[in-house]
């Protein structure tokens, strides 16, 4: 079953080893876990809901208290604390477009503020309602979950939004095929959802983003139903699809998407190669990537990342083994990790194989095969768990990713990683922070960095710090000419920075598009932008 205050299903989870436990305390400090509110408290909080009756809502509280909040390190201090303070007033659970196209039409009617909910796992508080004198309905997609219908001459594949990562792939594996995209978020994030927020999946290198895998689909507005054709390329005017790409549920509902899917590759590889230091490791891998080597996947740690990786695998006695060998190859403390993968026909892997090696000499690489790799490749969806193992002994972690030009990303790591270490110097408190490269392109890479500390000793000071090292973050991000988000979307975390890369023309006219789908502002209001609200005007 899914857990309702952190990450996945319960029957799953993540120890954190003796010696990284060690390791963390020293990087940051003894530190303690705040105590954890029970469902059955909280269900009790839950209010009145202010919805008129309906045959497709549940007004269940519980129901309510499981469809309030993502995944975002505040969302996780709600749940765990118990103080949600706005929780939805019901959710529904379409079947289909045309139940889609009756609830619309109801919270148009009635005034109701709806927010489209995929998987729940957004991490920038996406899908969280906010205070508001109106009414809110979550529509959870959840049931719209199957593969409609798969074209093997043209591999476009029919989805309903709903449908979650592994029922994406089960079903198109099923018939010989992938979608291939594979965010970290994989296990319960959706396809309508990848739509919405514009997803990054972990293959992106071969797959590409979701922007390249959404081919069309269906939107259901409150104006009328929005369908977007698929073609190979088109040249007839601006793209509407990009218009629903990043949409985060403001301008309708997705009820269909259509994607390009490819057939199952003969091999995949993957591979782990150390570096003496940063300079070596980030410019082999800008190296491949702007010679065009055919690879699946890259990701390059920095050396404090490849120290904690190394630290949360636990065998320390094979680590131990492995730090020996790759010191005495040149790569001692500042060493820094790089995966690959290789995916493709058995021709393919090998002659993209032999192009990595032609390029690692000058940067001093050091291959360790394919072990540590496919270790990866097992654990890949289930590093999500180790939070909860975290947060059981008292550490907050959070990330912050951004895409930036590969001219940039010098100073942009630097500013990041050396604002964020000493964001919480006025409570005497350390920071432990790390980060690596992992989308990768000719012209830059998204950078994903993530920081660990110390909870404090209640939930409103633990937030206190959260904020103070999102903020110096995000001004890093945006002074550093990144992006306020590579992959993880706006949400309303990141809402005040979108001017900053839209501009004003570029805003004026995101907020045209809200008042032309959206005239009064019902649907996941203050998400994206945050457009005054004009719901209270009397319905026609
Ligand atoms: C542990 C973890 C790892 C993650 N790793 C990645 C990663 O590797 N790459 C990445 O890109 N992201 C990642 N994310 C972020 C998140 O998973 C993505 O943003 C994902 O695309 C959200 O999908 P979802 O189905 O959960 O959507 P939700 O979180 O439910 O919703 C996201 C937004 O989309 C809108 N929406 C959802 N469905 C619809 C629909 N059918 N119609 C209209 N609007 C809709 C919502 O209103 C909301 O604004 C991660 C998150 C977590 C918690």
């Amino acid at each position: 079953m899914k857990r309702w205050n952190s990450w996945g299903d319960e029957a799953n989870k993540m120890q954190l080893p003796e010696a990284a436990d060690d390791f963390l305390r020293q990087q940051v400090g003894r530190t303690q876990a705040l105590q954890d509110c029970q469902l059955a408290e909280v269900v009790l909080s839950v209010p009145q809901s202010r919805l008129p009756k309906h045959h497709l809502i549940n007004q269940d509280k519980e129901q309510r208290v499981k469809h309030a909040r993502g995944q975002s390190f505040p969302d996780w201090l709600a749940m765990r604390s118990g103080k949600f303070e706005v929780f939805p007033d019901g959710v529904c659970f379409p079947e289909n477009a045309e139940q889609v196209k009756e609830i619309l039409a109801f919270v148009q009617q009635k005034n109701i503020e709806l927010i489209p909910y995929g998987g729940g796992t957004s991490v920038a508080g996406h899908i969280n309602p906010v205070h508001s004198k109106n009414p809110i309905l979550t529509m959870d997609m959840g049931h719209m979950n199957q593969l409609l219908s798969l074209d093997e001459q043209s591999n476009i594949a029919t989805f309903g939004a709903g449908t979650p990562g592994p029922m994406v792939e089960a079903q198109l594996q099923a018939k010989g095929y992938t979608l291939g995209h594979f965010p970290q978020s994989f296990e319960l994030s959706t396809i309508g959802g990848w739509v919405a927020s514009r997803s990054s999946g972990q293959q992106s290198l071969r797959y590409g983003r979701i922007e390249q895998l959404f081919a069309g689909g269906s939107i259901q507005t409150f104006a009328g139903k929005l369908e977007l054709p698929t073609f190979p390329a088109s040249a007839a005017g601006p793209d509407l699809r990009e218009i629903i790409l990043g949409s985060e549920g403001r301008f309708g509902i997705i009820t269909e998407v259509k994607v390009r899917v490819s057939k199952i590759a003969e091999k995949e590889n993957f591979y782990v190669l150390f570096f003496p230091d940063w300079k070596n490791a980030s410019d082999f891998c800008r190296e491949l990537v702007q010679n065009r080597t055919p690879l699946s996947m890259l990701r390059v740690s920095n050396s404090v990342e490849t120290q904690t990786q190394l630290k949360l695998a636990g065998h320390d006695k094979a680590v131990a083994w492995l730090e020996r060998y790759l010191r005495w190859r040149g790569c001692g403390g500042n060493k820094c990790m790089l995966t690959l993968g290789i995916t493709g026909s058995k021709k393919q892997v090998t002659g993209a194989l032999a192009q990595v090696k032609s390029f690692q000499r000058p940067f001093h690489a050091v291959s360790t095969g394919q072990l540590l790799g496919r270790s990866w490749a097992k654990n890949r969806f289930r590093f999500p768990y180790l939070r909860e193992s975290l947060w059981l002994k008292g550490y907050s972690v959070d990330t912050v990713e951004t895409a930036t030009d590969w001219r940039n990303l010098p100073a942009m790591l630097a500013s990041v990683e050396s604002l964020i270490s000493n964001a919480l110097n006025d409570e005497n408190e350390k920071v432990h922070v790390f980060s690596h490269l992992s989308h990768v392109y000719g012209q830059g890479c998204s950078l994903y960095t993530t920081y660990l500390f110390c909870c404090a000793n209640d939930y409103p000071q633990t937030l206190n710090r959260w904020k103070k090292l999102k903020k110096v973050a995000s001004e890093a991000i945006v002074q550093n000419r990144g992006t306020i988000s590579h992959q993880h979307g706006v949400g309303k975390d990141h809402a005040p920075y979108l001017s900053i890369e839209k501009g004003e023309q570029g805003m004026a006219l995101l907020r045209q598009l809200c008042q032309h789908f959206d005239p009064k502002q019902q649907l996941n209001p203050k998400t994206l932008i945050d457009n005054s609200p004009q719901l209270n005007q009397p319905s026609e």
